[in-house]
């Protein structure tokens, strides 16, 4: 029998381009003809007629299927949904405007076959988008790696191929703010990449503004990080630490020179002691609240590899 590969394609008012999208990933699939293929397309609640497109495709495509959701939910909601429905034996998620070309699916599957369980692609150009998009990029991929307890890879996006077991992994995690990228790197296993040039969108527009990058950029931060949560806790030791300082300042002033004024000293001195206080006790309150967060998460403990006979992975939930 051969292995069966899944591909998941969510798309958001795709219409201009989910023609030649679907055409390109059929020829592509089945020039692949070791393997078995099937499309899952999922319409993230596009108000153009991309769903009415994609359902004629799954009519007359027997791989073909669609999936629709009641409103848009966004990119990563849409490709969870595509993972769930997966059944092949590995999944490869893919965007529809074909700005990862889909003709590197074929290098994954080498790489797969030779033990990977993860293979993402890292881009090595970015045609044909803004300085600003590449630099925001850029930024955001530095930030996320500094604050990240796990290495998340530079320049990868979503485009990539993931083993059953991993998906099955990823299915575990319950997390609503879901940063595809980051859980399949935080779940481990075999992980390698391909290279690749990512080319322009050739037609339709991005449907990533800048409001939805900001606020993927600070979903992958604050998922992935506590570490913005414990600022506060340095920031009220530097206050604090300063206040001091210029409490000695005040006490000087107010018993060696003539220059004081009456109620000054106090004043000054508890201002800047409660400062430091409060900034303390908020760091500390980010504490427990990071580690709320954490168990909130609801992520496995750990994963294991194989069980002792070399059954299936097995996962524990409880925590420690
Ligand atoms: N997408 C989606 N829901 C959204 C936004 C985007 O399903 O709310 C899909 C979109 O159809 C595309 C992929 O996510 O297949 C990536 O979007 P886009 O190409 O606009 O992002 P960019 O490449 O500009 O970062
Ligand atoms: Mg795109």
């Amino acid at each position: 029998m051969k292995k069966m590969i899944s591909v998941v394609i969510p798309c958001f008012n795709e219409s201009e381009v989910i023609d030649f999208t679907v055409e390109e990933l059929l020829s592509v699939t089945n020039g692949l003809s070791d393997y078995r293929f099937e499309l899952i397309f999922v319409n993230d609640g596009s108000s153009d007629d991309t769903e009415a497109k994609l359902l004629s495709y799954s009519k007359q495509h027997a791989n073909v299927h669609t999936l629709s959701f009641s409103r848009n939910f966004g990119h990563q909601q849409a490709v969870s949904a595509g993972i769930d429905a997966s059944r092949g034996d590995a999944v490869v998620l893919i965007d529809a405007d074909l700005q990862d070309p889909p003709q590197v699916i074929e290098q994954m599957i080498e790489k797969w076959q030779a033990g990977y369980d993860v293979v993402y692609g890292t881009r090595l150009h970015r045609d044909g988008e803004s300085t600003f998009k590449r630099a925001s990029a850029k930024l955001f991929y530095k930030v996320l790696n500094r604050l990240s307890e796990i290495p998340i890879p530079l320049d990868t996006g979503d485009f990539r191929l993931m083993d059953r077991q991993v998906v099955e992994q990823l299915k575990e995690m319950p997390e609503k703010t879901r940063f595809i990228r980051g859980m399949v790197s935080w779940i481990g296993f075999n992980q390698t990449y391909v290279e690749y040039e990512r080319s322009a969108r050739f037609a339709g527009e991005s449907k990533y503004p800048l409001r939805k990058m900001i606020r993927f950029a600070l979903d992958g931060i604050l998922s992935f990080s506590v570490k913005p949560l414990k600022i506060s806790i340095l920031m009220g030791f530097i206050s604090s630490g300063v206040a001091f300082l210029l409490l000695i300042y005040s006490i000087y002033v107010r018993l060696a020179t003539d220059e004081w004024v009456s109620g000054w000293t106090s004043l000054v001195d508890s201002i800047l002691f409660m400062g430091g206080v409060q900034l303390i006790a908020i760091g500390i309150l980010g504490e427990y609240v990071a580690r709320i967060y954490n168990e909130a998460k609801h992520r496995p403990l750990y994963i294991l590899k194989k069980g002792l006979d070399g059954e299936h992975s097995e996962t524990r939930q409880e925590s420690e």
